[in-house]
Formats: C-alpha cells, sequence, structure tokens
C-alpha cells in the first residue's frame, strides 16, 4: 500500500473514499485533495472508464486541480471531486444517485459536490434529496446565483483575453484583434458572442460544424474545419472544448501570440507551458481563466449555507477579478523567466498552505 501514496497523482489528498453500495450498484471515489482554504468543492463526474485505476487517475488530477482553481479564485473553498464509475451502457438510476448522496452526507460538509460531465442539473436535485452538500441546484429567481456556469466562465474567459492583449499586444481594445475560437458550444459561443460585441474579428470551429457555421453567421465570423483552427494565424487561439491540445505538435502549429480559453488542462504534460513560454506565445493558465463558473456555484453554496440567495452582483464582482490575477501571474512570469502555468501553481500551492 505504500506505493499508493507515493503516486505522484496521489499528492497529498487528505481523503479519498471508495464508495460501493451492493443495492444500488453504485461504484464511485470521492476525493478531497485540500480543505486548506474550506470545504472541498468540485463537480460529480460519471463516466465510464476502461478500468478503476483509470477513474482513481482522472479524480485525483480533478480534484488537486479544484484546490488550485478554488484557491487562485478567492473562493473560501477547498478542493475535491467524485467520479461514479459507470457501466457500458452508462446507466444511472435514482438508487444510485441517492447512494452517492448518503456517501457525501456521510463525509460531513467536506466534500460539496455539483455537476460535472455526465450529470445533470436534476441529477444533482436528486443527490439534494439526501445531503445538502450540493450546488448547482436550479436558480430560484432573477439576480439569483446559480444555474448553469457556462455564461459565468465565457464572461471570466472574456475579460481574461482583454488583459492578455493588453499584456501581450499593448492593445487597450479588441477591436479588430483576430480571435480563433476552438469550440462553440456553451463556453466557446458565450465567449464569441462577448469578443464580437467588442470588434474582435473571429475565426470560429467546431466538429459540429453546424453550430460554427451558424455562429459565424450570426456574428459576421469565418467558420473553418475542426482541423485547421488551431494553425490559424491569428493573435489569440482560444480553446474552449477538450483539454491536452497543446501537445508537441499542437504547440508546433500554433500560429499566434496568446492563448486563453476555457477548456480544462489544456497542456498535455507539464513541460508544454514551459514550451509555450519558449515559442514567445503568452498563455493564461486554464484554471485561472476558466473560474467564473466554479465562483457561481461556490456563492450559490455558500449563501444557500447561511440562509440566503447569493447574488448575480457578487459573482460578477469576482469574476472580474480574474484579469488582475492573470496580470499578476504574467509579472511574475516575466521577471523570473518562470512559466505562467507554474508560476501559477505556485502560487496555488502556497494559498493552500503547501508553498
Ligand atoms: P459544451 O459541450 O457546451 O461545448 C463544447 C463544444 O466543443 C461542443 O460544441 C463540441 O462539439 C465542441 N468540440 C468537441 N471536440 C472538439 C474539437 N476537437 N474541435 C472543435 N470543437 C470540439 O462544453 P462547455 O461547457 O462549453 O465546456 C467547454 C470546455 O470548457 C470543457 O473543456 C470544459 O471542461 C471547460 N469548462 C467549462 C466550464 C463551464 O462552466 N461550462 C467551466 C470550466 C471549464
Amino acid at each position: 500500500m505504500t506505493a499508493f501514496w507515493a503516486e505522484p497523482d496521489f499528492d497529498a489528498h487528505e481523503l479519498v473514499q471508495l464508495v460501493h453500495d451492493r443495492a444500488s450498484g453504485l461504484t464511485a471515489i470521492i476525493a478531497v485533495h485540500s480543505t486548506y482554504c474550506g470545504p472541498g468543492a468540485g463537480g460529480t463526474r460519471f463516466w465510464h472508464y476502461e478500468n478503476p485505476a483509470m477513474a482513481m487517475r482522472d479524480c485525483l488530477r480533478l480534484s488537486r486541480g479544484m484546490s488550485y482553481k478554488n484557491a487562485m479564485a478567492g473562493l473560501p473553498m477547498g478542493g475535491g471531486k467524485a467520479v461514479i464509475l459507470a457501466d457500458e451502457q452508462r446507466i444511472k438510476t435514482p438508487e444510485m444517485l441517492a447512494a452517492f448522496g448518503d456517501a457525501v452526507e456521510g463525509l460531513g460538509g467536506r466534500y460539496v459536490t455539483a455537476e460535472d460531465v455526465g450529470i445533470t442539473e436534476a441529477d444533482m436535485v436528486a443527490v439534494s434529496q439526501r445531503t445538502a452538500h450540493v450546488s448547482g441546484l436550479p436558480v430560484e429567481g432573477n439576480g439569483t446565483a446559480g444555474g448553469d456556469p457556462g455564461p459565468f466562465t465565457a464572461y471570466g474567459i472574456y475579460l481574461g483575453i482583454k488583459a492578455a492583449v493588453r499584456h501581450k499586444l499593448g492593445r487597450d481594445s479588441l477591436s479588430g484583434v483576430h480571435v480563433a475560437v476552438q469550440g462553440t458550444g456553451s463556453v466557446g459561443g458565450g465567449v464569441a458572442r462577448l469578443l464580437a460585441r467588442d470588434g474582435a474579428r473571429l475565426t470560429l470551429a467546431d466538429i459540429n460544424e453546424a453550430r460554427a457555421a451558424s455562429l459565424a453567421a450570426e456574428l459576421e465570423g469565418t467558420a473553418v474545419s475542426s482541423e485547421s483552427i488551431m494553425a490559424t494565424a491569428c493573435d489569440v487561439f482560444s480553446p474552449n472544448a477538450l483539454g491536452a491540445i497543446l501537445d508537441d505538435t499542437g504547440i508546433a502549429a500554433l500560429d499566434c501570440a496568446i492563448v486563453a480559453g476555457g477548456a480544462n488542462n489544456q497542456l498535455a504534460r507539464p513541460e508544454h507551458g514551459e514550451k509555450l513560454a519558449a515559442r514567445g506565445i503568452l498563455y493564461a493558465p486554464d484554471y485561472v481563466i476558466n473560474a467564473g463558473g466554479i465562483i457561481s456555484v461556490a456563492t450559490e453554496y455558500l449563501a444557500r449555507r447561511d440562509g440566503r440567495m447569493g447574488d448575480v452582483a457578487d459573482v460578477n464582482a469576482r469574476v472580474e477579478q480574474i484579469p488582475g490575477r492573470l496580470e499578476a501571474i504574467w509579472q511574475e512570469s516575466d521577471s523570473s523567466g518562470v512559466s505562467s502555468d507554474v508560476v501559477a501553481d505556485r502560487m496555488a500551492q502556497k494559498l493552500i498552505g503547501r508553498g
């Protein structure tokens, strides 16, 4: 068993809970990386993994990522994550969700869950029947925090892109700045709309080509194939689809000054941050620029816990701090010569008492 504690992905997690419920067939992992800043917060992923080791690795990495993301967003929340191991048919039953809710409740608030891949708002409502340590529940009125986090994530990315353009290109306006957006879903679509309002020139791509084409028509941009978007000559490449796109091949293909987008885990391996820097490309660390969604989710949870409603104005005020954090990271990176991803990791580690 010593091997497990020595695994790099374990990274001194405070708690890793293996859950099995015979009656419902639920098998899950709940990982709490750090509660230094507050309860470990992060969504639940419902996914079919090739084997349990892959599920464990995913859960641990995501959980640590949440510690960093929440700390850098200035939230009084730690980091955690859960995965429910789905079978090949991905069968999800109300009994499984109830058993999962019981498991979350059993941790007494050390872990707070929300939606992630494969889990819907309705699933979270079901989980909330068994535990109060849930967020991402339906919004209860206009101006109330909660609901779909996508627009808040998009707003933070838009502000982050503006900050990057100011830092790298010395331009205060986005007018005429060319942004290539990969993925035009909830986040990428929102980012593109905000950029268009400021007069940015847009090139858009999505594997759902009709989606990219209709957004391009709406925003007077250009739609290109998803194979060519990373090589588009532009000022800003904004990844808003998949993770691990910044690998050797992806970085070599880039023809931009800035990478700033919402996809999680954009760097394929840690050394790819340095490779971007070596090419003179300014990188906005993903978990810093894409924190708008968790800011919304956490605000909703904290307000409900304190018996009040969260306010959208509070969420926006916190999201508006994202550019300042990015600027601090880039300044430190410029003065130290250390790549921005490593600077961000070091700042986050300090914030969670591990610096
Ligand atoms: P989404 O499913 O709404 O949109 C993703 C889009 O990417 C889809 O339109 C899909 O067709 C497209 N896509 C998938 N593979 C592609 C490829 N190879 N090339 C081009 N397009 C491709 O998801 P979303 O909520 O917009 O999330 C996008 C990314 O942002 C994900 O990595 C997600 O983890 C991350 N993220 C989302 C939030 C949020 O609040 N929704 C918060 C933080 C991070």
